[in-house]
């Protein structure tokens, strides 16, 4: 006898040929443009992520079951102990509330839906340049999108005092994205003391910080170190958002593992804070994948996986460093004109490398070399055997 299914298919109208002549109901949509950065490289499996994965799968307690909306409860208090630090007194008051949500991404667009619904000031500043993401992320939340300058092409360094100048004049209480370390795309962060000057300029016009934490690690090879421009604004007693990825320092890239949380001033609006995120994230994807914040979970609750992971994190920054030496030696050497001390400045994963478009065209076409069109080389995807290959690339480029 035939399924249920079978039978329904042979009940459906179909016309083969629609579609094909331009009849279908979707011949209007046109094609959109494909993303140019997705599907890049092929990143390494940390070993202690594959013990942690062995772990998992050798506990046959384990099951399938849906996570609460708010996700994995060990997995949000370690994740709130990693960026805020363990002795944090916003977490010993109960005035974080941390909801598991689909990596960086996805706590980005949480948090910007819960500020379009429940925040008062619906606009938000986001460096110029800045992750391309981050716009669109924050326009389809609700919110209204400006920028503030931040880089400055003369110096390729920060544009601290166009920076000050944005924020001064932003309106009251408007929200700022603040790249925690290791800004995408520019490599360029704020000193320690021009932190505490945003910090001061933000709190005296109560401008919302809304911290983008995706490379915790991976500027100076130390966890603490790069969270330090959050919690210096957490310190204070503000509020604060932060949206936290796994996605690169744990190399859980299509895992989907990331935190957004929401320091409060007392515990008592943290909890109505948090009992609203879930009306957020219910209809939007129901409750967070289990695997990944287990995996997690399990790294950042043992003393010696988290000790591993650190040793291994270390690794992955310091070879990005080497990486940064071993180019801007390969352009010496070639006597390539222009100042390349920005390679060795930047900090994290990329260099912002100052090649126009037409150069990055130029190389793209003739030495195969790819990376955005705004001049940006992921330096995680460099080894010492293809820098030479780089540096050809760029001299030829430059002296064409
Ligand atoms: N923020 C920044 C600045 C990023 O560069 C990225 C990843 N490219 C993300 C957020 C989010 O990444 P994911 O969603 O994979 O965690």
């Amino acid at each position: 006898t035939a399924s249920p299914v079978m039978e329904s298919q042979t009940t459906v109208t179909f016309s083969p040929t629609a579609g094909s002549h331009g009849d279908s109901v979707f011949s209007h949509v046109v094609r959109a443009p494909e993303d140019p950065i997705l599907g890049e490289g092929k990143p390494l499996v940390l070993n202690v992520v594959r013990k942690a994965e062995q772990m998992l799968v050798n506990d046959r307690s384990r099951v399938k079951e849906y996570l609460p909306i708010v996700g994995l409860a060990d997995f949000n208090k370690l994740s709130a102990k990693l960026i805020f630090g363990a002795d944090s007194p916003a977490i010993r008051e109960n005035r974080v509330t941390t909801v598991q949500c689909l990596s960086g991404t996805g706590s980005l667009r949480v948090g910007g839906e819960f500020l379009a619904r429940h925040y008062h000031q619906r606009t938000i500043y986001i460096p110029q340049p800045t992750w391309g993401n981050h716009p669109k992320i924050f326009t389809l939340s609700g919110l209204s999108v400006k920028t503030y300058r931040y880089y400055d092409p003369a110096t390729r360094g920060l544009n601290f005092r166009g920076l000050m100048e944005d924020l001064g004049s932003a309106p009251s209480g408007a929200i700022v994205l603040l790249h925690a370390c290791a800004h995408n795309p520019t490599g360029v962060d704020p000193t320690l003391q021009q932190w505490e000057q945003i910090r001061q300029l933000m709190r005296s016009k109560a401008l919302l910080p809304f911290f983008d934490s995706a490379y915790q690690g991976f500027a100076s090879g130390n966890l603490d170190i790069d969270a330090q421009s959050i919690r210096m604004f957490v310190a204070d007693g503000g509020e604060c958002f932060v949206a936290q990825s796994y996605a690169k320092n744990m190399g859980l890239y299509g895992e989907r593992v990331g935190a957004l949380s929401v320091v409060c001033r007392t515990a008592d609006v943290a909890s109505r804070v948090e009992s609203q995120l879930k009306l957020v994230t219910r209809p939007m994807f129901s409750n967070p994948p289990i695997h990944g914040a287990s995996i997690v979970a399990t790294i950042l609750k043992d003393r010696n996986m988290y000790n591993e992971w650190t040793i291994e994190l270390k690794a992955m920054a310091d070879r990005i460093i080497s990486m940064r030496k071993e180019l801007f030696d390969a352009l010496r050497a070639r006597g390539t004109p222009g100042d390349w001390s920005h390679i060795i400045k930047q900090i994290g994963m990329f260099t912002f490398t100052g090649l126009n478009k037409e150069q990055v065209a130029f190389m793209t076409r003739e030495y195969h070399i790819y990376m955005t069109s705004d001049g940006r080389i992921s330096m995680a995807g460099l080894s010492s055997k293809t820098v030479p290959h780089l540096a050809d690339a760029i001299h030829a480029a430059v002296t064409r």
